[in-house]
């Protein structure tokens, strides 16, 4: 791994951390999605995994990317209509899941259905982020999505080396 890439990774956990979800979090999204599948699973490796997905140059980009958009929101500094939707989540926008599907995909297509679980079911800080950006004064559109994905390609992950 060079130098760009470590930092970037840091970057990203860094900037997860500021906007209010920690590795853990994640961890325990992962736990209670590969628990069932693969019974000697501890969290060590949920974090492994977690960690490996956030190698990936693809997943650092939407990270960064989708971060910066709900921030730009929560200031109120994008334009109109574009300001509204990402403010408001708007079910009709959707490019939100669409940024994440290069995070599901890195550890292979069962990330998307992972996804599709999580999405649904909202377990753990997703469901949090959810409540949060409809109550208050934060922006969490792209945030519950690329936590989600993260945690989804992680389970990918998980399972993937569980079958090895
Ligand atoms: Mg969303």
């Amino acid at each position: 791994m060079n130098k760009t890439t470590k930092n970037m990774k840091e970057i990203c956990i860094r900037i997860l951390n500021e906007r209010g979800v920690t590795l853990d979090h994640i961890v325990d999204i992962v736990y209670g999605l590969q628990k069932k599948y693969v019974p000697d699973l501890t969290k060590e490796v949920c974090l492994d995994a977690i960690l490996r997905v956030l190698g990936k140059r693809e997943v650092q980009n939407a990270i960064l990317t989708g971060i910066e958009l709900d921030k730009l929101a929560e200031e109120n500094k994008l334009s109109e209509p574009l300001q509204t939707l990402i403010n408001n989540d708007s079910p009709l926008y959707g490019i939100d899941e669409i940024l994440v599907l290069s995070i599901c995909n890195v550890y292979g297509s069962i990330g998307l259905t992972n996804f599709g679980y999580v999405d649904k079911t909202k377990p753990g800080i997703i469901g949090e982020l959810d409540k949060m950006g409809k109550q208050t004064n934060t922006c969490h559109t792209f945030m519950d999505d690329i936590i989600g994905a993260i945690a989804a390609a992680a389970a990918s992950s998980v399972a993937h080396n569980a079958e090895e």
